[in-house]
C-alpha cells in the first residue's frame, strides 16, 4: 500500500493540473452566455450616431473573476479588451467577486451555503490564500486589473482619480483605442470585518464598492438574504469610511432597508452598478419607484442590468427599463449597468451594443439622451466624485 501512495498522489496531482488547464474555461462558457433572438437591425444612421458617442462606458463587469486573459480575444462569453476597442467603448468598471453561495438565487441565500468561489479558486490553481481569504481574492483581483494594463501597451488606463479620467479622454482625443478602466467591489464581505481593509483596497485602486453580494454580511442585509436587516454598526462606520476616501457606494443587491439607510447617512451620492426596475420587471433584485426617486434626488446614478433578472431578457427590454427611469426622473441618472461575466445571460456581448442605440432611436430617444445613457452621465459623475488625484 505505501508504495503505491506516491502514485496516487501523482495521479490526483495530474488530474489537478489538468483541471486547472481545462475548467475554468468550460466554466465560463457555461455560466455567460449570450441569447439574442430579437430582430433589431442596426441603420447606417444609428451606427454613425453610435461611432461618434466619444465616452461609452459602462457600471459593472465581472471579468476579473475569470481567469481568462482579458487582454487577448475570444468568441464566447460577453468582454475582452479588444471587443472593448472594437465597441468603441472608453471605460469599464470591473466589479470584484469574492464570494457566492451555490444555488445563488434573487429570493432567499444562506451566508453559510457553499461557496462557489472557494471551488473556482480552488480549480483556477490561484495560490491556497486565495482559497480561504476573501481580502486576499479581493486584492487579488485587483493587482490582476494593474497587471492586464501593464501588459496592453499604455492602451488601458486604470482609472482612480478625476485626473487619471481626465487624461483618458484626453488621450482618446487622438486615439481611440486607449481604454480604461475602474475598480469596484461586489460585497463587502472581502473586508472581512476589519474596518482598515477599506483603505487598504482603496491602495489597491478600488473606487467603488457594494456593501453586500448575495447574503447578508457583516455590514448588513442584502436583498436576497434571510433577515432584510439594516446597517450594522460595522456597516455604519464603512459607509462612512468610504465616504472620507471618495469610495463611491454601490446600492446593487442591499436589502430594501439598508438602502434607506445608507441613503439618508451618506453625504454623496451613490449608485446602482447593475439592476433593473420593479416598474417593468417586478423582481426582488430591481428598484422601486420610490427607491428610484430616493437615489435621483440625491443625484445618484442607475445603471441598467443586461440580465435576465434585472430584465426580461432582450434588447428592447432594457430599453424599455431606461425608459421607465427617464420618464419617472429624468435623463441624467441613466447609465449602462450591463452586468457582463457576472455568470449572466445577456442578449449582448460588448460588441452588441449598437443594438441598444438602435432601439433608443427607435424609442424616439434624442441624440443628446443616448450620448448621455451611452456614458455621457457616468462620465459626468465620475469627473464629480472620483477622488481629485
Ligand atoms: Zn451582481
Amino acid at each position: 500500500m505505501k508504495k503505491k501512495l506516491p502514485y496516487i498522489l501523482a495521479s490526483l496531482l495530474l488530474i489537478y493540473l489538468v483541471a486547472i488547464l481545462i475548467v475554468p474555461t468550460l466554466l465560463e462558457k457555461e455560466t455567460n452566455l449570450v441569447q439574442y433572438t430579437n430582430t433589431i437591425r442596426v441603420t447606417p444612421e444609428a451606427k454613425r450616431l453610435y461611432d461618434s458617442l466619444d465616452f461609452i462606458s459602462d457600471l459593472h463587469c465581472d471579468a476579473l473573476l475569470w481567469d481568462r486573459d482579458i487582454t487577448k480575444r475570444v468568441d464566447f462569453a460577453h468582454f475582452d479588451f479588444p471587443r472593448m476597442q472594437e465597441a468603441n467603448m472608453a471605460l469599464q468598471a470591473f466589479t470584484i467577486v469574492t464570494k457566492s453561495p451555490k444555488g445563488q438565487n434573487f429570493r432567499e441565500n444562506s451566508e453559510d451555503t457553499f461557496d462557489m468561489i472557494t471551488l473556482l479558486n480552488f480549480l483556477q490553481g490561484r495560490a491556497p490564500d486565495k482559497w480561504f481569504s476573501l481580502y486576499k481574492r479581493a486584492e487579488f483581483q485587483a493587482r490582476a486589473l494593474h497587471k492586464y494594463s501593464e501588459k496592453y501597451d499604455g492602451k488601458f488606463i486604470v482609472v482612480t482619480s478625476q485626473s487619471d479620467l481626465k487624461q483618458l479622454i484626453n488621450l482618446r482625443k487622438d486615439d481611440t483605442k486607449v481604454i480604461g478602466g475602474f475598480l469596484g467591489i461586489e460585497g463587502a464581505h472581502c473586508l472581512e470585518g476589519k474596518l482598515e481593509n477599506v483603505q487598504n483596497l482603496y491602495n489597491e485602486g478600488v473606487r467603488m464598492m457594494a456593501p453586500t453580494h448575495f447574503f447578508d454580511n457583516e455590514l448588513g442585509g442584502s436583498a436576497h438574504g434571510i433577515s432584510g436587516k439594516g446597517l450594522t454598526d460595522f456597516g455604519h462606520q464603512v459607509i462612512k469610511e468610504m465616504n472620507r476616501l471618495n469610495m463611491i457606494i454601490d446600492l446593487a443587491h442591499v436589502s430594501p432597508k439598508m438602502i434607506d439607510e445608507i441613503l439618508n447617512l451618506s453625504t454623496k451620492p451613490t449608485v446602482v452598478s447593475h439592476t433593473g426596475v420593479k416598474g417593468t420587471k417586478d423582481s426582488p433584485r430591481n428598484l422601486s419607484d420610490e427607491q428610484i426617486k430616493r437615489i435621483s434626488a440625491s443625484n445618484g446614478l442607475i445603471g441598467v442590468g443586461f440580465f435576465k433578472g434585472a430584465i426580461a431578457g432582450e434588447v428592447k427590454d432594457i430599453v424599455d427599463a431606461m425608459k421607465y427611469i427617464r420618464d419617472l426622473v429624468g435623463i441624467a441618472y441613466v447609465a449602462l449597468g450591463s452586468d457582463f461575466e457576472g455568470a449572466a445571460t445577456t442578449p449582448i456581448d460588448v460588441t452588441g451594443l449598437p443594438l441598444i442605440v438602435q432601439k433608443l432611436i427607435d424609442e424616439g430617444f434624442s441624440e443628446i439622451e443616448i450620448r448621455a445613457i451611452m456614458g455621457g452621465n457616468l462620465k459626468r459623475f465620475l469627473l464629480e466624485h472620483l477622488p481629485k488625484d
